[in-house]
């Protein structure tokens, strides 16, 4: 039994996560608050809710990112708790501790523990103490351009630099040779400084063609931990994630479990609850190495939904009622067949621009096995404001090849007309060769251009 019941969740997000929160509130019985900026007025995250409240003008720092306009909707509305989505406040610990001191229940981890795998270098130190493998790399900020020189050359070239505070496969600066690095480590500091507001830079050992693979865990708040499988999100352009699935095509079941395990350990060990994402990278020898924790629900989320038939967002608010896993999911958890996604991003497939503007005609495609989470509608305006997810269309299949064909027909059957969409090139993609056979690094997607 829950040992509280929510009966209103404000949900401090927008576009396609903001619905899959309200559809996830709705059959859990709960009443939703949306919260949109102006640009957002017609967007259908608005409509679907039962309360809205306009937060601010577009430009996020004024509306989504705004606390206090958050916090105060969610007390003229009276609800119980947040939840935050992905991207914008999910992952500030300062918006967590706001909600705890206005007693709003914040839908995920504590505030320590968001700080601590947020800062990206503590949370590879603390992973490292657990046993859980990490990349070679600096024990935490580096200070000065010699100490970064230093340790490049005992780990080896190439390394990468990355910022503390960092996010969306943005600043980050690889470095071939010594030459490179004093110059390199300066830019990558102004960058971080103006991107995440903290000038923080560590180092790790960079692997030229890796595959990203991470794995979603579920925590209640009386120390029951699961890790539902993993994840494989290698198909990327700029280090973003493009295409992911569920379970990764070259994973073993022994490296599965001992990943599975040892993270099992270092949550406990955190205190961690709710959802997150542990990110390992995979070198060309098929070792794992841990990158980073996303403490929050990921775009991807749906494949692993379907591959173990767990909501997990309906699990998220469950865990935050109080309520006990072995009451939200199935013991042991089983991993069936393969989903893929697709992000259908408002962008020109060929040079990634970004093509926001009116839909002038949307056709979801659909049958057995297929699943699309949007806001989208036809006479919709996507706003250059935000990110450019308009879509995310997800495949299910008794197996990879028959994931993949679903995934085929469905992109053919999807009409988005006005803008440009990603679509011509997740087709692209789900017809390659190398794609099919499951042969694929980050690169990939660099390569077939
Ligand atoms: P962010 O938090 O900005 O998304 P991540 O640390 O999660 O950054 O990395 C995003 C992507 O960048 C990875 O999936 C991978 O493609 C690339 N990347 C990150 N670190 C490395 C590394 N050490 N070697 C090679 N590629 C890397």
């Amino acid at each position: 039994m829950p040992s509280v019941r929510f009966n209103k969740i404000l949900i401090a997000n927008r576009g396609e996560i903001a619905v899959r929160i309200i559809s996830a509130c709705k059959e859990l019985g709960i009443q939703t608050v949306a919260v949109y900026s102006e640009a957002d007025r017609y967007s259908s995250h608005v409509r679907f809710a039962d309360q809205a409240i306009c937060i601010g003008p577009a430009k996020s720092a004024r509306s989504y990112l705004d606390i206090a306009s958050i916090i105060s909707a969610a007390e003229i509305t009276n609800v119980d708790a947040i939840h935050p989505g992905y991207g914008f406040l999910s992952e500030n610990a300062g918006f967590a501790e706001v909600c705890e001191t206005s007693s709003l229940k914040f839908i995920g981890p504590r505030p320590d523990v968001i700080r601590l795998m947020g800062v990206k270098e503590r949370a590879r130190a603390f992973m490292r103490e657990m046993g859980v493998p990490v990349l070679p790399g600096s024990p935490g900020v580096l200070k000065t351009p010699e100490e970064a020189l230093s340790l490049a050359e005992s780990i080896g070239y190439p390394v990468i630099l990355k910022a503390s505070a960092g996010g969306g496969g943005r600043g980050m600066r690889v470095v071939h040779n010594p030459a490179d690095l004093p110059a390199h480590f300066a830019q990558a500091q102004n960058e971080a400084g103006a991107a995440f507001s903290s000038p923080d830079v560590y180092l790790e050992k960079y692997i030229p063609a890796p595959r990203h693979i991470e794995f979603q865990l579920l925590a209640d708040e009386h120390g029951h931990i699961e890790i539902l499988g993993e994840r494989e999100c290698t198909i990327q352009r700029r280090h973003q994630k493009l295409i992911e699935e569920a379970p990764s095509p070259v994973l073993g079941a022994t490296q599965r479990a001992e990943i599975s395990a040892a993270l099992q350990k270092a949550a406990a060990a955190a205190g961690y609850t709710n959802a997150g994402t542990v990110e390992f990278l995979m070198d060309e020898t098929g070792r794992l190495y841990f990158i980073e924790v996303n403490a929050r629900v990921q775009v991807e989320h749906p494949v692993t939904e379907f591959v173990t038939g767990i909501d997990i967002v309906k699990a998220q608010i469950r865990i935050a009622q109080g309520e006990s896993l072995a009451e939200i999911i199935p013991h042991p958890i089983e991993i069936r067949g393969h989903a893929i996604e697709c992000r259908i991003n408002a962008e020109n497939p060929d040079t990634f621009v970004p093509s926001p503007g009116r839909i002038t005609g949307f056709h979801l495609p659909g049958g057995i096995g297929i699943r699309v989470d949007t806001w989208a509608y036809t006479d919709c305006v996507v706003p250059p404001f935000y990110d450019s997810l308009v879509a995310k269309l997800i495949a299910y299949g008794a197996d990879r090849p028959e994931a993949i064909r679903r995934m085929q027909r469905a992109l053919e059957m999807f009409i988005v007309e006005g803008i440009h969409t990603s679509i011509p090139l997740d087709l692209r993609i789900m017809a390659n060769p190398d794609f099919q056979a499951g042969r694929f690094d980050t690169n990939f997607i660099s390569r077939m251009k």
